[in-house]
C-alpha cells in the first residue's frame, strides 16, 4: 500500500478538465461563471457612476482574482495587512492600498520596501493613518529605505460611525493632513471614510440614513481641509452592503467593496436596494452525507470549513422536495435536517452545496479554490486559484 505523495494542492491540480462531481469533499469551489458576472456587474455599477473600483483583496486573498479584477477595469487592490500587499505585489499587483494602520517599525519597513518596489515597477502604494505617531514611524520607515524615489499615498481615516480605527471628522483630520505634508516621502492622497457597520443593516432605508451621515462627516472634512488650501484629492470607502449610496454620494471617488464578488449568505439577507447591481453566490463549499438517520443526516463540512462567525451556512436547495436547514455539529460536521414543507432526508453519499456565512474568514482556511466552470452540478473543473495570503496576518 502507497500513501499519497502530492501535497492537497497537487491533488486539486489533477481535477482539471474532470467533472464537479470527481471533487473530493469537503472543499472549497469558486462558481467562475458566477463570479465573472458579478465582476462585469461591478464594473458596470462603478463605471455608471463615475467612481473608481478598488476590490478589498483581504477577502479572496488571491493574486490571480486581484488580476482579473484589474483586467476588468478596477484600479488596484485594498488589502489590510502588509503580508497581503506582499503577496500581491508578489503576484503581480502594481496599486495597491494597505485601507488599515501599520505601527510596528519592521512592519513600516516592509511598507516602505514595498513602496520602492511598485514604484520602480510604475506603480504605486498606499496606506492610512490615524495618528501623528504612525505618520512620523511610516516617515522614518521611508526615509530609512534609503531610496527616497518613492512617494507613498497617505490617506486619514475618520471615523464615521464603526467606532474602530479613524479620527473624529473635522479638526483632528485637519491636523494630520497638515502633519503628512512635513514630510517629503509622504503625499496627503485624502480621506478613507469606512462603515464598517452599516454594511451589515438590514433595511436599505437604514443603510442610507447611515451612510447619509457618513457623507456629512466626510463633506466636513474636506472643506475644513481644502479651506486651509490642502487639495484632498480623493475620498474612499464604501463595502458591498451601502456601495450604491457612496456611489451616489458625488463626495466618494473610489469604492472599496470586496464581498461582491463571492456573496456570501449574510449579505445576501441585506434587504436589496434597488440600485444595487444583482450579485450572485459564487462561493460554496462542496460537502457529502456522511450518515443519514431517521430525522436528519450528516455531511462531513463544519466549521474547520467555512467560519461561522455571521451564522451558519445555508444549504442550496437542490430540488424542490429537498429543503434542507444547517445546523452546526462541530469542527468537521454539518447536521441537516428538511426544513420549509420538506420531509427528505437526503442519502448517503449525497453531494451537497454550501453558501457560507461570511466569505473572508471561509476563504483563509483554505490553502486553495477550485474554480469550476458550466455550473455546480454538471461543471468541469476550470483551474486551482491558490489563497496567495492565506494566514497573512502579519
Ligand atoms: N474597506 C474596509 C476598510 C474594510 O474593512 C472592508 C471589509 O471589512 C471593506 C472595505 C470591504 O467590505 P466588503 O468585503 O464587506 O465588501
Ligand atoms: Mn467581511
Amino acid at each position: 500500500m502507497k500513501l499519497p505523495t502530492k501535497t492537497p494542492f497537487e491533488q486539486l491540480q489533477d481535477l482539471v478538465g474532470r467533472s464537479v462531481t470527481d471533487i473530493d469533499t469537503p472543499a472549497l469551489v469558486v462558481d467562475l461563471d458566477a463570479m465573472k458576472r458579478n465582476i462585469t456587474r461591478m464594473a458596470e455599477f462603478a463605471r455608471k457612476h463615475g467612481v473608481r473600483w478598488r476590490p478589498h483583496a483581504k477577502m479572496h486573498k488571491s493574486a490571480e482574482l486581484a488580476r482579473l479584477q484589474v483586467a476588468a477595469g478596477a484600479v488596484g487592490v485594498c488589502v489590510q495587512k502588509t503580508a497581503e500587499a506582499e503577496a500581491m505585489a508578489a503576484g503581480g499587483v502594481n496599486d495597491i492600498y494597505i485601507s488599515n494602520e501599520v505601527i510596528a517599525p519592521h512592519k513600516l519597513a516592509r511598507v516602505a520596501a514595498l513602496a520602492n518596489l511598485l514604484a520602480d515597477r510604475g506603480g504605486q502604494l498606499a496606506i492610512a493613518v490615524d495618528s501623528v505617531e504612525g505618520i512620523r514611524r511610516l516617515s522614518q520607515a521611508m526615509e530609512e529605505s534609503g531610496k527616497l524615489r518613492a512617494v507613498v499615498d497617505v490617506f486619514v481615516e475618520i471615523d464615521v460611525g464603526q467606532g474602530r480605527c479613524g479620527v473624529p471628522p473635522g479638526p483632528h483630520a485637519l491636523a494630520l493632513a497638515h502633519e503628512i505634508r512635513r514630510h517629503t516621502g509622504l503625499h496627503f492622497a485624502g480621506l478613507q471614510a469606512y462603515h464598517g457597520k452599516a454594511q451589515h443593516l438590514r433595511g436599505a432605508r437604514e443603510r442610507r440614513d447611515a451612510i447619509s451621515m457618513v457623507v456629512e462627516d466626510a463633506v466636513y472634512t474636506r472643506k475644513l481641509i481644502e479651506a486651509e488650501g490642502i487639495p484632498v484629492g480623493l475620498i474612499t470607502g464604501a463595502g458591498t452592503g451601502s456601495m450604491v449610496c457612496e456611489a451616489a454620494s458625488g463626495v466618494f471617488g473610489e469604492l472599496q467593496a470586496g464581498s461582491f464578488l463571492f456573496m456570501d449568505a449574510d449579505y445576501a439577507a441585506n434587504e436589496r436596494d434597488a440600485a444595487q447591481p444583482q450579485f450572485e453566490h459564487a462561493l460554496f463549499v462542496k460537502t457529502q452525507v456522511i450518515s443519514a438517520q431517521a430525522g436528519h443526516a450528516v455531511c462531513d463540512a463544519g466549521h474547520k470549513s467555512h467560519a461561522i462567525d455571521s451564522g451558519l451556512p445555508r444549504v442550496l436547495a437542490l430540488d424542490a422536495e429537498t429543503e434542507l436547514e444547517y445546523f452546526n455539529g462541530g469542527d468537521e460536521h454539518g447536521i441537516l435536517r428538511p426544513a420549509g414543507t420538506s420531509t427528505r432526508v437526503p442519502e448517503i453519499g449525497r453531494m451537497l452545496w454550501l453558501i457560507p456565512g461570511h466569505c473572508d474568514p471561509t476563504v483563509n482556511l483554505h490553502e486553495s479554490m477550485v474554480g469550476v466552470t458550466g455550473g455546480l452540478l454538471s461543471g468541469t473543473v476550470d483551474r486551482v486559484i491558490r489563497v496567495d495570503a492565506r494566514g497573512a496576518l502579519s
